[in-house]
């Protein structure tokens, strides 16, 4: 074994899968650049202060957060997550509003690493700051979907919920809370610490010992004022206006104070029950303000990219193709020709490879092969000597010819197209 492997949880990502990943991020792009949404990019490095505004009742915050205390004397954090990032930004910034924008990078959490939890992962999403407006809600759940649509994924489900509004929210985590003291022995010794800092949270265990418990748990639905209830209708009926199939799951909580209103998830197929939530958000308040800003309504999602590729691999869609070059120039006149051709090629738009080393023809021959291309363009001693060059298919047996270096690039057009 070499010395020096990458960390626990943390990967090289080699092609093809790396094509794969900057057809994703690419993916995304248009999906949402479509609807009028700029990208974000946010350093991976804040003041550590940026991400204790999330949550400090979160294990994200508490527990796996990568921080330390630069040569500055400054305590800073690699991101856990970038809705903190964005919001720090339009603080700062003061950009007009709505502000509609979108990111694609990487987090870290310090996690116990397993398939589809890593401790460096990427995300891409999308925030919206400013409008306070359900039918906004229902746009940005649908860029999302869209999203797992265009990459092919057919069992992804969402489920959607009403956290309500904060004293919706208050009242239910107080019914919720008295629920839990009373049935308290019959939970796990992790539920009742979770009970202490977040009762919502415990609704989050998927542990079968405290499944009783949570089946009879008070219900959100019960506790939705009229706004609230007004606001999740218009939800579902944009929902189903588009034709976007979803389920409503009250037992869908987000454990930060800013949630309010609309939260949602999408959920693979495929994976592993623990790991089986490829993205999710909603709506948010507070955290613009905490951060020093104007009060600023917000909503978004955060969708990962590992996990969705996990699951794009289980139903066999958006694969990772290699990628191929259209033309191998295959020189036995020392090299330089090939050079000189290749840097032509490449610079008339046509992915162009070469062999090295000076190998002989039929070495040369089979690195074509190899290549994927669809031409071998051929030059020897007598074509450089007639300023020429044999255009040879390499897929579908058609007949070589001579070409005269000039027409090369156009001939290449014809042959590819
Ligand atoms: P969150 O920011 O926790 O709401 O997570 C949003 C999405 O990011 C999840 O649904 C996952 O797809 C992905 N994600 C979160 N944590 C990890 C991780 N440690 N490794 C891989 N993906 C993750």
């Amino acid at each position: 074994m070499p010395e020096f492997q990458t960390s626990p949880g943390m990967r090289d990502v080699l092609p093809p899968e790396s094509a794969r990943w900057r057809r994703f991020v690419r993916t995304f792009d248009e999906t949402v650049s479509a609807a009028g949404y700029g990208q974000v990019v946010p350093p991976l490095l804040e003041d550590i202060g940026v991400f204790h505004r999330v949550g400090e009742a979160t294990d994200v915050v508490t527990k796996e957060m990568y921080d330390f205390v630069d040569k500055g004397e400054r305590h800073v954090a690699l991101r856990p997550e970038q809705t903190a990032s964005v919001c720090r930004a339009f603080v700062q910034h003061r950009p007009a509003t709505p502000w509609k924008v979108w990111y694609a990078g990487p987090n870290f959490r310090y996690e116990k690493p397993q398939r589809g939890r890593y401790r460096q992962f990427d995300q891409v999403g999308i925030e919206v700051l400013g409008p306070d407006d359900p039918l906004l809600d229902v746009e940005v759940i649908a860029l999302g979907w869209r999203f797992f649509q265009r990459l092919g994924l057919q069992q992804v489900t969402l489920m959607v919920n009403s956290l309500g509004e904060p004293d919706d929210r208050a009242r239910f985590v107080a019914a919720l809370h008295a629920h839990f003291e009373t049935n308290i022995e019959r939970l796990t010794p992790e539920s009742r610490v979770t009970l202490a800092k977040n009762p919502l949270r415990v609704l989050d265990s998927k542990r079968p010992e405290d499944a009783t418990v949570i089946a009879s748990a008070p219900r959100i639905a019960d506790f939705l004022g009229e706004t609230a209830r007004r606001s999740f209708s218009a939800v579902c009926d944009g929902l189903r206006a588009l034709d976007i199939p979803f389920v409503v799951n009250d037992r869908l909580v987000r454990g930060l104070d800013y949630y309010r209103l609309t939260t949602f998830e999408f959920v693979g197929g495929t994976l592993d029950s623990a790991q089986n939530a490829l993205g999710g958000g909603g709506r948010y308040d507070g955290l613009v303000e905490d951060l020093g800003g104007p009060a600023t309504p917000g909503v978004g999602f955060a969708i990962g990219l590992d996990r969705t590729l996990l699951a794009c691999d289980d139903e066999k869609v958006f694969t990772a193709d290699v990628e191929r070059v259209d033309v191998f120039v295959v020189d036995t006149t020392g090299g330089l020709n090939a050079l000189l051709l290749t840097d032509q090629l490449r610079e008339n738009g046509i992915r162009a490879d070469r062999a090295y080393e000076n190998r002989s023809m039929k070495s040369q021959m089979k690195a074509a092969d190899r290549s994927g291309a669809v031409v071998a363009v051929i030059i020897g001693p007598d074509e450089a000597e007639s300023g020429t060059v044999v255009v040879r298919p390499l897929r579908d047996g058609g007949e070589q010819s001579s070409v005269s270096r000039s027409d090369l690039t156009n001939t290449l057009k014809r042959v590819l197209s």
